[in-house]
Parts: structure tokens; sequence; C-alpha cells
């Protein structure tokens, strides 16, 4: 076997694991590539091989890949840090936006929605691990954001989305994923649906669907180790 389809295999193997471990039906997760640095043709490899959702970090990225995967049925997300000025660029290519972390994007986004008369599916990132590094809502700022972009009629929230904190210590990485799920629920009670759980990476998707998420963000485990640091990607213009 191919490594990518192999490594698919193991992916979807750990994801059923995970499931059974927790009593949840495998069904309500879905598997999300990550694709940064990935070729047009490895990605097509994925997706050949019965994958259908993909995500990228970087508009620029995301424009190259676009010709080359037009033909390969599948659904595209945008998962890294959005500038705002980036926003006409990138709802050419996507579905839908992972990383709404902030009220001038959202502003920004509805108004150019507003402007091409049509909608996008989001999902508010939050912070959960309070890192300086990493983007995203703070955890208290979650609530009130999430009202205000709900009152914005084209942006659909579909869920939230975190990278968890990076650690070996599970029960650390763990209240990452439970402080997401408890936010969801809150918005829950204010008749706010967020569904999707965008939670989980290589490295913890076992503890992300003990702690319900309905989407993992695979990468490394599926295309191998990338060439530049993850930093690159996660904190742009931030300090580290
Ligand atoms: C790169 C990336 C992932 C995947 O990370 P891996 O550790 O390679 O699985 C998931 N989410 C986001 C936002 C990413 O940038």
């Amino acid at each position: 076997m191919e490594e990518i389809t192999s490594n698919l295999s193991i992916i979807h193997s750990r994801i059923d694991i995970a499931c059974e471990k927790s009593g949840r039906n495998p069904n309500e997760v879905k598997l999300l590539l990550a694709t940064k640095t990935v070729s047009p043709k490895n990605i097509r490899k994925a997706l050949e091989a019965g994958e259908f959702l993909i995500g990228e970090n970087k508009v620029q990225e995301l424009k190259e890949k676009f010709e080359a995967l037009k033909e390969v049925p599948h659904e595209s997300h945008f998962i890294g840090h959005l500038q705002s000025n980036k926003i006409k660029d990138v709802v050419k290519y996507v579905q839908c936006i992972q990383s709404i972390d902030r009220m001038s994007l959202a502003q920004k986004l509805q108004k150019r929605m507003e402007f091409e008369d049509r909608t996008m599916d989001i999902f508010i990132q939050v912070n959960t691990s309070y890192e300086e590094s990493k983007f995203g809502a703070a955890p208290e700022y979650a609530i009130p954001f999430a009202k205000e972009v709900s009152q914005m009629d084209r942006l659909k929230i579909k869920g939230l989305m975190t990278i968890g904190l990076f650690s070996a210590e599970d029960e650390k990485v763990r209240k990452c994923f439970q402080l997401l799920k408890g936010i969801q629920k809150q918005l829950r009670d204010l008749d706010i649906s967020a569904i999707e759980l965008s939670m989980g990476m290589s490295g913890d998707l076992e503890t992300a669907i003990e702690e319900g998420s309905t989407m993992v963000r695979v990468g490394t485990a599926v295309f191998g180790k990338r060439q530049y640091p993850d930093s690159y990607y996660w904190n742009e213009g931030k300090s580290s």
C-alpha cells in the first residue's frame, strides 16, 4: 500500500478505537486533512483514497493548489490565521472558515458576503490553552463574541475550533478540549448552535474524541513531517 493510504487507515483505526472507548459512533467524527506544505499530488492521493475534507493555513498556498485540485471532489476549509485584507481572496476558495476569532474580522467577512450576496460557514476559534503565541478568541470572550456573530446574517456558525496545548501531559491537553465543549454547552443554553467541535490533531486526537470532538484535523500523521516549524503558520506576527 502507498504510504499515504496506509497512514490513512491507521488514522481511521485510531479514530474508531477512540470512539469505541468513549461509546461514540465513528460516523460522528470527521477527518479533516491539514494539508499545509503538502503537494497537490499527495493531497490528490488522499482524496482519491476516499477522503473529502481538507484544510489550508495560508491563502497563498490555497490559491496555488486550487487549480490542481479542482477536478477532485472535496470540501476545503481555512484553518489558519486570517488577515482581514485576505478575506476577499480566501472566500473564492473555501466552503468554511474555521479561524474566526475577532470582531473586526467577523464584521469584514459579513460585509464582504453582503457585497457578494452570499453566506459563509464559519467556526469560532478559541484559544483554550491561553498561550500568548496562539490565535483564537479568549475563552471568556467566546460567548459574547459568538452572540454578536450569531446576529450577522451572512455568517453561519457551524462550530467551534481550537488547538490544544502542546504538552505530553494528557490532563492539561484534555482541559483545553473540555473548555471548548463547555463553551458549546453555554452557547446551546443561549440558543446558539455550534454543532461541530473541531479539535484534535495527530498527537492528541484520542483525547479530543473522548471529550466530544466531531472533527479532527490531521496533517503529520498522514503526510509526514513538515519542512517548516508550526510557529511559521501559527504565530505569524505574534511574539512567541
Ligand atoms: C497543522 C495543523 C493541524 C495538523 O497538525 P498535525 O500535528 O500535523 O496533525 C491542525 N490544525 C491546524 C490549525 C494546523 O495548522
